[in-house]
């Protein structure tokens, strides 16, 4: 491709609303073009580089044995009102009414239309397993679409999801799968990291996120620094903490009048005491009755832990619900005498241990002091449960060892699904025995546009993005430093060589200056930049140089095709994967 020719817009200015190094460099790079929050036009670079990354993709997933299909962008609402998922999703999921008063969703994802079509072609145990995957734009109207393509409400996923006649089978499914993602990212030029990850609303009984580690992740790795333990956030099980040893003799419970002080830091305000001294009780509204979970005043609960600890999903309960269930306004609920009632007790270990503690009173404007956990409110019983339902924090250890954290951004996710959705949606197949099965299936997701923006993430400095040679939108640039005949000659000559043989070139034939050339090179981020000049030309010598580094090879012009072949290999060669 010729510069001159192409629709590469670089801009000098980092975009204002552009927080994180990808965005930015997506924009200044001219990869692509908001059109709308969440929403971008991909130029003719950014498509490059995705279709290379879509590629990448669709090899390795063939190789693995699963077949490509495309699965409408508009779904019926009644497939999701099936699995209830409608629910789920939330405002997340967008969804329109046809002329013929149909609803309809602008697919976020695609169990319910695979599952509802697998039920209407898998009959026999003999058709299984198969796997089925497609790469289309999925639409979420996430609350906050932010950091470019990172969080975006439209996105391209590959989705795949697996079919099975037993556990065994979708555990040898879900081994592939792991695998094929873990060559997937490394051809890609990811450093990436497999924590373990709670299935959430999905359903199912195991998953796994791969991960980047980076500053910009939204998600939070939790790990121990000899590698035995990596999850995220959402799953990584905390030690108890040591029970806390009383000082002296803890007198009876004491109502203390704290009129209007309803939050966390208003209490240790008012009463000067510190957070980890308080008892935060959370009312939740879960089926037809309530959740109470209680954490210590200095940890937040964690809605997977508590989701899973309550049975089923859970949402906050309204100021009636909760003036209803504890007979006080909201920010004044405690655990004393509240296992009487229509309520089902979660206690994070971080409160049984307490010693004694400080909570809502139940009464409106009051807060009860010296109120011991197991003395004052019992810690056993029918509807109480004692478990770990808040956030690792620093300090915490797992199975004794001390926990880390870092930032990562999720790039793929895989998930054992089991049996939730062939169930509701009727995908059954008739086993050797002619018994009647729903089908075990097992769902895997990548963001593609994430894997662009996670390689930008980990790999640009201050002039620009370093490509991994594999997704790069070219893999070399020829910058000819001069308008004379010869030098532009001997380029012309590079480039077509070079195309000849396979190699994607990008020529900038531009009647710009060499600064300017360089600067764009670097800031687009091609691999391999074959400088003419000439002054080179005079001694008939050209210069290679990776992006990567500061290193200038001079290179006879006879051998520059062959030395810039070696280096493409030699790049290549390093992201192989195993
Ligand atoms: P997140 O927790 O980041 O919202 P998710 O867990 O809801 O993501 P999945 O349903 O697992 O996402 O979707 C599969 C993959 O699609 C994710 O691993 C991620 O790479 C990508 N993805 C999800 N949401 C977005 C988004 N808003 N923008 C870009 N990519 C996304
Ligand atoms: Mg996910």
């Amino acid at each position: 491709m010729r510069f001159s020719q192409a629709l590469i817009p670089t801009v000098k200015e980092v975009p204002a609303d552009a927080e994180v190094p990808s965005h930015q460099l997506m924009i200044r790079a001219g990869l692509m073009r908001k059109v709308a929050s969440g929403t971008y036009t991909y130029l003719p670079l950014g498509w490059r580089t995705l279709r290379k990354v879509i590629e990448i993709v669709r090899r390795e997933m063939d190789a693995a044995g699963a077949q490509e299909i495309l699965m409408p962008a508009v779904q019926p609402m009644e497939l999701w009102q099936q699995t209830g998922r409608n629910v789920d999703y939330g405002q997340t999921m967008a969804h329109f009414t046809d002329r013929h008063g149909r609803e309809n969703v602008l697919a976020p994802t695609a169990e319910e239309v695979v599952t509802s079509t697998a039920a209407g072609e898998i009959n026999s145990y003999k058709q299984l397993p198969v796997n089925l995957y497609q790469i289309s734009f999925k639409f979420r109207d996430e609350f906050r679409p932010r950091f470019g393509v990172l969080r975006s409400r439209e996105f391209i996923m590959k989705d795949a999801y697996s079919f099975h006649a037993n556990y065994e089978c979708l555990d040898r499914t879900y081994k592939i799968m792991y695998e094929t993602y873990c060559r997937i990212f490394r051809r890609c030029g990811l450093e990436y990291v497999i924590v373990e990850a709670e299935s959430g609303e999905m359903g199912g009984s195991g998953s796994h996120q791969f991960t980047v580690p980076c500053q910009s992740g939204e998600d939070i790795i939790v790990y121990t620094a000899d590698g035995s333990y990596a999850a995220n956030i959402e799953k990584a099980i905390v030690d108890p903490l040591p029970k806390q040893q009383p000082y002296g003799n803890i007198g009876a419970m004491e109502d203390v009048h704290t009129p209007n002080v309803k939050t966390i830091a208003d209490v240790c305000e008012f009463l000067q005491r510190q957070s980890r001294d308080l008892i935060k009780t959370l009312i939740y509204a879960h089926e037809k009755s309530f959740v109470a979970a209680m954490v210590r005043g200095d940890f937040e609960v964690n809605p997977e832990k508590l989701r899973i600890n309550a049975g089923g999903s859970v949402e906050m309960a309204s100021a009636e619900q909760i003036e209803e269930l504890t007979g006080a306004a909201v920010g004044f609920a405690g655990p004393v005498g509240l296992c009487n009632k229509n309520v089902k007790m979660i206690i994070d270990h971080s409160v049984a241990g307490m010693a004694a503690g400080i909570c809502g009173a139940n009464k409106t404007d009051y807060h009860t002091k010296n109120v011991v956990p197991g003395r004052d409110f019992p810690l056993a019983g029918e509807n109480i449960k004692i478990a770990d339902i808040r956030n690792a924090v620093e300090g915490d250890t797992h199975n004794g060892q001390k926990l880390l954290f870092k930032n990562g951004i999720e790039v793929g996710q895989v998930f054992k699904l089991g049996t939730k959705y062939s169930e509701k949606l009727n995908a059954c197949f008739l086993d050797a025995d002619g018994k009647s099965k729903p089908c075990i299936m097992g769902c895997y997701g990548i963001g593609i546009n994430r894997i662009v923006a996670s390689a930008i993430e980990t790999g640009h400095d201050e002039n620009g993005i370093i490509w991994p040679i594999s997704i790069a939108p070219y893999e070399v640039i020829i910058v000819p430093t001069g308008g004379e005949q010869e030098v532009v000659a001997a380029a012309e000559k590079i480039y077509n060589d070079l195309k000849s043989q396979g190699v994607e070139v990008l020529l900038d034939d531009r009647d710009a200056r060499a600064g300017v050339k360089f600067k764009d090179a670097d800031l687009i981020g091609i691999p391999v930049r074959i400088t003419v000049g000439k002054k080179a030309l005079s001694e008939n010598q050209v210069e290679i140089k990776l992006r990567r580094n500061a290193q200038v090879d001079k290179v006879g012009l006879d051998s520059v095709v062959n030395e810039t072949k070696t280096r493409i290999a030699k790049l290549k060669e390093e992201l192989k994967a195993f």
